[in-house]
């Protein structure tokens, strides 16, 4: 089977669906591009923040996939023309392809929030992408005075990893009880609901007593106005918040080079068929991962790995003239309130009546003891070395 498929993006859905193209279609030219050539990950990345982990544990390189015979470019694709179904480069070249496959992951919505813009993420961090932004915030987690609050403002569905900012939350007031037992974490939130709220908001009472406090939607938790530079935030009803480390973690949407290729709809995000994540609105471009609008999966690592082996697999069956298999997917989203204290929400998906549903699923027992806690902690760390192993080899 000989074609040439190019993928877009090189984290958690686009190096998976690369790595699965070339292993199941050996004689596939498959490119890779990504700007970065090394990779940090979101998952752990509150584990940086914490200081139970360093930057260097969350990085990954694309020398397995070039080993297995990825084409590897680092630069950002600038745009997509679907007629001639062309991607144009970075540094002004151009590829063309029969498949493209884009896993661009999330671009921030700037201005969403009245003031906070790029400038103002160099004060006040969202570190929704891992790299300098975590550095970042670890480090004026880090100089934070004693007795101050750390502020972290959520956003409304849908976004980028749905437990993040809670599990945020509870590792740096871990962080906090140890090295600066004074200070708080005030979490305001642009909703009533978030993932596993009942799980949390005990292991929040029993691990940390009352460091944490949240205020949802109704409790005037949302945030409309940002400044950076006095590091203030203003909710919906007028309340001004002080913080002495402000993490805003704004509304997203897909990746630009998603608009660019129009596949985007008036949300923001991309609408793609469930069996094969084939774009609804162009043919021949697949699209996996956060950029999609792919519920009741959620936006997470796990789900875009899965995605894009589904994709792959679609891909490889359109090239050669079959019907794409029908897939199912699986989802588990670990948290860690602290070292020793972890909890999972987990999924199936499977079509039905061409929609994805979750077929089966959950979340951890409220009544489990230290010991099971402990044990959904090491499986957090079992989970994270399998599926960057699957996803970066
Ligand atoms: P990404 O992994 O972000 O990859 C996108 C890639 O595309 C990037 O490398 C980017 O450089 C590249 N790119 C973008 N535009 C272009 C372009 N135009 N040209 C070339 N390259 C481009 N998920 C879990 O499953 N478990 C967790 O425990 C977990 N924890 C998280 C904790 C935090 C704090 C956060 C923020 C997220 C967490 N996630 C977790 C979610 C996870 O990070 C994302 O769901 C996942 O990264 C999505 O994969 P993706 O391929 O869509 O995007």
């Amino acid at each position: 089977l000989s074609a040439r498929v190019v993928v877009v993006g090189g984290g958690f859905g686009g190096a998976t669906a690369a790595k699965y193209l070339k292993r199941n279609a050996p004689d596939l030219d498959v490119t890779l591009v990504e700007p970065n050539k090394v990779f940090y990950t979101c998952p752990f990345s509150n584990l940086v923040l914490a200081g139970m982990r360093t930057m260097d544990s969350i990085s990954h390189n694309y020398n397995e996939l070039r080993e297995l015979g990825v084409r590897v470019v680092h630069t950002t694709a600038q745009d997509v023309d679907p007629v001639s179904r062309t991607v144009s480069l970075g540094d002004g070249s151009s590829i063309r392809y029969e498949k493209l496959l884009l896993s661009p992951g999330i671009d921030i919505r700037w201005n969403a929030i009245e003031g906070y813009d790029q400038a103002a993420a160099e004060q006040a961090p969202h570190a929704w992408k891992a790299g300098d932004q975590t550095r970042l915030l670890r480090r004026q987690i880090e100089a934070m005075d004693d007795g101050g609050v750390f502020v972290l403002t959520a956003p409304a569905n849908p976004f980028r990893c749905p437990p993040g900012p809670y599990e945020r939350a509870s590792l740096v007031a871990h962080y906090l009880s140890q090295h600066k037992p004074r200070s708080k974490v005030l979490i305001l939130d642009a909703k009533d609901n978030f993932s596993k709220q009942g799980l949390f908001m005990q292991g929040w009472k029993d691990v940390h007593g009352d460091r944490i406090e949240w205020v949802g939607l109704s409790g005037d938790g949302k945030v409309v106005r940002v400044d950076a530079g006095k590091r203030e935030v203003e909710t919906e009803f007028g309340t001004i918040h002080k913080a002495s480390v402000l993490n805003v973690v704004p509304p997203q949407k897909a990746g630009f080079i998603a608009d660019r290729a129009g596949v985007t709809n008036e949300s923001g995000w991309v609408p793609v068929d469930p069996v094969t994540f084939e774009s609804t609105q162009v043919k021949d471009i697949y699209v996996v991962g956060d950029a999609t609008i792919a519920a009741p999966m959620p936006k997470s690592g796990f789900a875009a790995n899965a995605q894009g082996k589904v994709a792959a697999a679609a891909i490889i069956a359109a090239l050669e003239g079959q019907q794409p298999l029908e897939p199912s997917w699986a989802n588990t989203c670990y948290s860690l309130i602290n070292p020793e204290y972890g909890i999972s929400v987990a999924a199936v998906y499977r079509i039905q009546e061409g929609l994805i549903h979750e077929s089966s699923g959950g979340v951890s027992p409220t009544d489990a003891n230290a010991t099971f806690r402990k044990l959904e902690a090491d499986y957090a760390s079992g989970w994270y070395s399998a599926i960057t192993q699957d996803t970066w080899g």
